[in-house]
């Protein structure tokens, strides 16, 4: 790689010290910002327009918010965002490189701006988990061009200074840290909802699965201080929101770093004190760290959602241990035991891999029979695909891949059906429902989401974004319900 901390000078005048905190860097960070600003102030001058940007998002919820994080200091910076597909003058991709597909996906979305870049000069900048991996910068750097600017996941504020010397330098520029133990603060958001806000408590991951790459681009867990998180969400409660999703890799290891123990239950415990907010989720949680102090936390905290998303991954001991889980599948019947004692009409939704390298037949069927065991509310599916630079991808799979996408279609057979017939159970039942706005799939309904998650599309009078409703269920599927006449909480 060619870039990294040592390769970039801080400010103009100004010097970077390391051991200064996040607030310093933000302030670096507000100087960079307010020079592109300058620039793109005098060019409105000169030629009456304003500088587009829009933004690419790939993978999950983590990025999304570093989606927002981007936007807000583009806006700082006096750019425009275009939310339809309209030209751009900086068009922003956060990759994610958690399965090969998406890497591929990212490689061609950008191949395909090359007509606009050459019409219009757009410039493309690329960050996210996808650009830690010194094979992916040697790819940029020698066949995709149009990339001007690359940083890592740990130097998201250095953006406004990476834009700023292209701007002025005209060359391209790479900074990727490989790693960063400092959390910057206070950077500036610009929300996609107002109603609906993430929030991230903790950074990185210490587990290692072995299938997973997230270790090694998104660093060890750093935890944010609490004082913080809670400023945070209270400053969107000022702002409207209503519903809010706390993030991390492994949310349940909150706080450990900080040498606390069941720190992410205080959390929970804390934000039921904050006014204005009314639903509290969070994912990921892995099941290993699932406390009985976390469970009771669910059972008495009234904000808390009925919905969990534990990742199970595989119903067999044997698969469990060589993706170094470190849970069995006894341990995770009766966490889901556990939970459902305190929480009775919890949902819990969990992600599974099909045709890991070594899975048996045998296997495969403990992965169905803990599905059948668990009657997961819904499950992310997918086939195992090898990453490069993780554990799992040296050993040889050696099942054919007609047998795994076999397996994949039982499975995904078997959970519809579960998926359908639980839902089947709430038709006739009126349930509250958080308003998103129009339906995506039906735009003469109204789109919400039940404490338990499950998206409901209803037909209602009126209804408006970040509205609390009550919707009487009229059909259920294994995706979606459809609701009618629903009534305003008070
Ligand atoms: S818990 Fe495992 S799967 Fe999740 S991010 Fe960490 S290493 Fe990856």
């Amino acid at each position: 790689m060619d870039s990294g901390k040592s390769t970039v000078k801080y400010g103009l005048g100004k010097q970077k010290d390391n051991q200064l905190c996040g607030n310093t860097d933000n302030l670096i960070m507000n100087d960079w910002a307010e020079f592109v600003r300058n620039i793109n102030m005098e060019y409105t001058q000169k030629t009456g327009r304003t500088r587009k940007f829009r933004i690419d998002v790939f993978g999950c919820q983590m990025n999304e918010l570093d989606s927002e994080t981007i936007a807000g200091m583009l806006i700082e910076m006096g750019y425009q965002e275009v939310t339809d597909n309209s030209p751009a003058d900086i068009i922003v991709f956060v990759t994610c490189c958690v399965r090969e597909n998406a890497e591929e996906r990212i490689f061609g979305h950008i191949g395909a701006l090359a007509s606009e870049c050459a019409e219009y000069g757009s410039i493309i900048a690329a960050c996210g988990c996808m650009m830690q991996q010194p094979h992916i910068i040697e790819k940029i750097k020698k066949s995709y061009h149009n990339v001007k600017i690359v940083f890592g996941t740990h130097n998201i504020q250095s953006f406004p200074e990476l834009l700023y010397t292209y701007l002025t330098k005209g060359r391209r520029v790479f900074q990727v840290w490989e790693k960063e133990d400092r959390i910057i603060e206070s950077l500036p958001v610009k929300r996609a909802e107002k109603h609906k806000g993430w929030v991230n408590i903790i950074l990185g991951c210490n587990n290692f699965c072995s299938y997973c790459i997230v270790p090694y681009v998104r660093g060890r867990e750093r935890s944010r201080k609490m004082s913080d998180i809670l400023n945070e969400i209270k400053a969107l409660a000022d702002d409207g929101c209503k519903e809010i999703t706390l993030l991390g890799q492994n949310v349940n290891s909150y706080g450990n770093d900080l040498g606390e123990k069941d720190l992410f239950a205080k959390l929970l415990y804390a934000i039921e004190d904050i006014e204005g907010i009314k639903r509290v989720r969070f994912m990921t949680s892995h099941p290993k760290d699932l406390s009985d102090n976390l469970i009771d936390a669910m059972k008495n905290c009234s904000k808390v959602c009925n919905h969990i998303h534990l990742p199970v991954q595989s119903g067999s001991n044997r698969i469990l241990k060589m993706m170094n889980r470190k849970y069995t599948r006894e341990h995770y019947l009766s966490l889901v035991e556990k939970l459902r004692t305190a929480v009775p009409d919890i949902a819990v939704s969990t992600d599974i891999i099909v045709g890991f390298p070594g899975e048996t037949e045998e296997d495969f069927e403990d992965t169905l029979d803990i599905v059948r065991k668990v009657m997961f509310d819904a499950a992310f599916m997918f086939i195992y695909s090898p990453r490069k630079g993780t554990p799992a991808a040296r050993i040889e799979n050696t099942t054919p891949p007609d047998s795994i996408s076999q397996r994949f279609k039982r499975l995904s057979e078997l959970q519809t059906g579960i998926a359908t017939n639980l839902a089947k159970k709430l038709e006739g039942k009126t349930l509250e429902v958080l308003v998103d706005g129009l339906s995506k799939q039906n735009p003469d309904m109204f789109s919400g989401r039940t404490t338990t998650n499950r998206l409901v599309n209803f037909k209602a009078a009126h209804a408006e974004k970040g509205m609390f409703m009550d919707v009487e269920i009229i059909r259920a599927g294994a995706f979606w319900l459809e609701g009618k006449g629903g009534n305003e909480r008070g």
